[in-house]
């Protein structure tokens, strides 16, 4: 595992910022990632978890093949209340002034319109609504491509498709809720939790799913668990909770720590990697980045992340190996061969 390359703490009082920018590795290209805006409890929560969510996004775009590194942000606050213009668009001229290195979009808290703001300050953005080659929001695609992970991990675990089974989806945000549409007109029945009481509603009267509390919802009759709020939710409680025998879900950095990945395996839980099957988004980012924003060929893209996953779930199966540790394996793999290619960038970055 590599450690981070370059971490930068920010803080403007007059526009309320505090941010912190972690570009973990940038050996396969310029690092991406989102920008999180959370009401941290300390400063101490919100760097560890941008140095996970940095991490997670090199080996995320490692597998997923696309020549960019793993970078992250976050804005410590409430984004219903501290989020402003002034406060994004100067959070915009943070991310210009790192020249490139880092390239920002959408994540819990920021949507859309925000990175439009901070694009009035910045040219690294990725996830923007409009003009040439905008890629749009990248919910819908990391839902198609989570869609696609639960129906080759049922297809392995369940010996079935997606009609008749029964997911309980966590968070029902912009990628949950998309995931709900499609489950549903496959015909898998659904529970949904959520901490807003208005989106768990919304999921019910569109999409028919059953209502749980946050404490519940690892626990219900289910045949797929589907993380889609936030990171750090398998652990030692839950995974002894779960009654699904497949955890695939869009939430980044899943496991609390990577023996539960382990644990999962151990006890006949089929795991999909959170950063192989929710790649989805940047990857429908990435013809943005490049300039050659094609939606059909993203799609193409977001479809394949089934056929990666059924190669790890083969490898994990053979070698009776945790599928986490066979996807960090690969993605050491690619990033060990282009070290031997490209020398790494001089020391101070
Ligand atoms: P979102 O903010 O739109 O939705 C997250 C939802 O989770 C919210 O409705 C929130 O109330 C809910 N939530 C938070 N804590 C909860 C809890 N303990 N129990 C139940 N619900 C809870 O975010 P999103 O864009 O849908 O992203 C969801 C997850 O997927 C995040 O972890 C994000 O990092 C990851 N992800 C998103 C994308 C993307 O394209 N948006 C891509 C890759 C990964």
């Amino acid at each position: 595992m590599t450690e981070h390359e370059r971490v930068v703490h920010a803080r403007d009082d007059e526009v309320g910022l505090q941010a912190i920018v972690a570009i973990h590795d940038t050996r396969l290209g310029p690092a991406v990632g989102g920008c999180r805006m959370w009401p941290y409890e300390s400063e101490a929560d919100a760097l560890k978890d941008v140095l996970g969510l940095s991490r997670a996004m090199t080996y995320k775009c490692a597998l997923a093949g696309l020549p960019f590194g793993g970078g992250k942000s976050v804005i410590l606050g409430d984004p219903r209340r501290d989020k402003s213009e002034a406060l994004l668009e100067r959070f915009g001229r943070l991310v210009e002034s790192l020249g490139g290195e880092y390239r920002v979009a959408e994540d819990v808290g920021i949507g859309t319109a925000d990175i439009e703001v901070m694009a009035r300050a910045t040219r690294y953005v990725a996830g923007v609504a409009g003009g040439q080659h905008a890629s749009g929001d990248p919910s819908p695609f990391t839902a198609l491509g989570v869609l696609e992970g639960i129906r080759v991990a049922a297809e392995r675990r369940l010996s079935g498709g997606l009609s008749g089974l029964r997911v309980a989806v966590q968070g029902v945000g912009a990628v949950g809720l998309e995931l709900c549409r499609a489950l549903h007109a496959e015909g898998a029945r659904l529970v949904v939790s959520d901490l807003d009481a208005g989106r768990t509603r919304r999921a019910a009267e569109r999409y028919g799913a059953e209502i749980a509390s946050p404490e519940e919802i690892f626990a219900v009759d289910a045949d797929v668990f589907a993380p889609c709020a936030l990171g750090g939710v398998l652990d030692d409680v839950s995974i002894t909770a779960l009654s699904a025998t497949v955890v695939a879900g869009a939430a980044n950095v899943q496991l609390a720590e990577p023996r539960h990945g382990d644990e999962l395996h151990r006890r006949g839980i089929l795991y999909a990697p959170d950063y192989v099957i929710n790649a989805g988004g940047v990857i429908n980012g990435s013809g943005e980045i490049l300039g050659r924003y094609d939606a059909a060929a993203s799609r193409r893209e977001v479809l394949a992340i089934g056929a990666r996953l059924g190669e790890i779930f083969e490898r994990s199966a053979v070698e009776d190996r945790p599928p986490a540790r066979v996807a960090d394996a690969m993605a050491e793999g690619i990033l060990r061969a282009r070290s031997g290619r490209r020398s790494r960038r001089s020391p101070g970055w």
